[in-house]
């Protein structure tokens, strides 16, 4: 390690103390945990948390929706802080660096899937949390805790313009609809519909309108029009008014889906021009539905996408900051209760427009 003394509590021969929110069941509450990050290694970066979003994927691996859910589980991916230390043959970052973590921490780095840059996809992939280091066993564990310890390559730097509370849920929500706008070409030519005004759908909105596209928000209720111009949407549909929906039949190049909840595709798959792409990045229990004659007749490209690689996530911030795009963020203390709470409001989609939890003030 760097000469740069850590101030990241009392270390231990096997990890170094850190202590978090876990959930032990589907059915039980947050409670406070303490567990040991591994001793950093010469490619390490030892990250003192400040903040954490709240992605609705916490709240389906929380609650085991998806069927693939280990405890304890210390949920969070998308997290900021301050770069407290560095390993010996760390390059990029050095103490007091604004860094942040998304949804991995590892990959094997030599497939051809990680050679693309696009780490995610990668079948040895390491999620940060609800999942385990490559050597398969070891668990990880999240960012609802005080500090993490994750590989150079799998570490962002914040712009400094970019308040870390607000910048947090980039690491997710931001890279996951950045990934597919920039796969997609989106430019001023492009007619963008955003099915889901949430924490993916708002900074969609955002990222979408940065790159001149006329965004169209498809929202359940007519409840978050205004706040859909203001982000920078041009046109708004209600997706549960057919007459709407039928109106604007036809009309979009690229639709990206981020609905978190089972949900009829068929209205969507119609506002497709000939052609046009749906790419769903929202993840609901039920598989889609679609039918034959919307395949046939309208030839769509139907697709999906996961997060965004290490370089596309780093390229994903510095846009941001170059654009000064920040989440608008609902920032509440970190405690099993909060959070709770926080989970609830966002299952209603009662949430402007991500929560962020204060992870520095919990755990000082
Ligand atoms: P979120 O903040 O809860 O937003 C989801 C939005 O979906 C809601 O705000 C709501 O928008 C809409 N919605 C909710 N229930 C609905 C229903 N029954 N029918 C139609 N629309 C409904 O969730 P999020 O954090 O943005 O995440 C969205 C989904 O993306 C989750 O499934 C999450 O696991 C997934 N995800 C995927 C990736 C990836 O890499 N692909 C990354 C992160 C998250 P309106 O109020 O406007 O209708
Ligand atoms: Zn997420």
């Amino acid at each position: 390690m760097t000469s740069k003394q850590t101030t990241a509590n009392t270390t231990s021969p096997i990890g170094i103390a850190a202590k978090g929110y876990a959930v032990d069941s589907a059915s039980t509450p947050f409670k406070l945990f303490n567990f040991e990050r591994r001793m950093p290694a010469a490619d390490d970066v030892v990250i003192r948390i400040h903040y954490c979003g709240i992605c609705h994927t916490d709240i389906h691996q929380v609650y085991n929706e998806w069927h693939m859910s280990k405890y304890p589980m210390v949920p969070g991916h998308e997290i900021t802080g301050v770069v407290e230390q560095v390993g010996s043959s760390v390059k990029h970052f050095r103490a007091g660096d604004h860094a942040g973590v998304g949804c991995m921490v590892d990959s094997c780095r030599k497939c051809h899937i990680c050679k693309k840059d696009t780490e995610q996809n990668c079948a040895d992939s390491c999620l940060t949390y609800n999942s385990t280091e490559l050597d398969k066993v070891t668990p990880t564990y999240g960012g609802y805790s005080n500090l993490i310890i994750v590989k150079e390559h799998f570490v962002c730097k914040i712009p400094k313009n970019l308040p870390l509370d607000a910048a947090a849920p980039l690491l997710c929500a931001g890279i996951t609809t950045y990934s597919p706008l920039r796969r997609y070409k989106v430019d001023k030519h492009t007619q963008l519909g955003i099915v889901g005004l949430g924490g993916l759908g708002h900074i969609g909105v955002k990222l979408g309108a940065a790159m001149g596209a006329h965004v169209t928000v498809i929202s359940t209720s007519e409840s978050k029009r205004d706040d859909a111009m203001k982000l920078g949407a041009k046109a708004f549909l209600v997706s549960k008014d057919d007459e709407q929906m039928k109106t604007a039949a036809n009309s979009l190049d690229l639709i990206i889906d981020t609905v978190s909840a089972p949900h009829d595709v068929a209205p969507l798959l119609n506002l497709l021009k000939f052609e046009g792409v749906y790419c769903a990045v929202g993840a609901p229990t039920k598989p889609l539905e679609i039918g034959a004659f919307t395949l046939l007749m309208k030839r769509p490209t139907i697709t999906g996408s996961l997060i965004g690689g290490m370089k596309e996530t780093q390229e994903m911030l510095d846009f941001c900051g170059k654009h000064n795009i920040t989440c608008d963020i609902e920032k509440i203390e970190a405690t099993p209760e909060t959070i709770k709470t926080a989970y609830d409001r966002t299952v209603k989609a009662d949430v402007k427009y991500r929560f962020v939890l204060d992870i520095l003030n919990a755990f000082k």
